[in-house]
């Protein structure tokens, strides 16, 4: 059964193939994590900054098919190893394009679980939980300091 039909998460080996880097993150409140509102005003009454909260479009392949998902934050992080503002930021001061970076992960072998988004008019599969499978693997992050 295709990964994307399954009621249950799966879980496998996917390898990145890309990243899509010309979106990876967007700004919420760092209290509730609402997404800002289009023309940059807060959509909650937190009065508190915004921060960047990681989505990854990452295309794997699985030992079956090819697949778009998606990362969120929690999940971004490990990867790349510390927060969306402190990973642009970092880029930046490397004089590194976040594609750049961004492209060392292609190739890379993770044990993920995928899930089904629950609601229907998301399109992208949810990786809930990734796992590198090379014991050289490491952080964005770590490579940039
Ligand atoms: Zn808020």
């Amino acid at each position: 059964m295709a990964v994307v039909e399954r009621a249950t998460p799966w879980m496998g080996i996917c390898t990145i193939l890309a990243v899509d880097s010309s979106s990876i993150s967007y700004q919420a409140c760092a209290v509730c994590e609402r997404p800002v509102a289009d023309g940059g005003a807060a959509a909650c009454r937190c009065s508190r900054p915004f921060r960047r909260f990681y989505r990854l479009l990452i295309s794997v392949a699985t030992a079956d098919e090819v697949l778009a998902v998606v990362c969120f934050d929690r999940v971004a992080r490990g990867l790349v190893g510390g927060p969306a503002d402190e990973f642009v930021d970092l880029c930046s001061v490397n004089e590194e394009s976040v594609q750049g970076v961004l492209s060392g992960l292609e190739g890379e072998p993770f044990w993920m679980t995928l899930t089904r988004p629950r609601s229907g008019a998301a399109q992208h599969l949810r990786v809930t939980a990734m796992v590198p499978l090379s014991s050289a693997f490491c952080p964005l992050m770590e490579l940039l300091q």
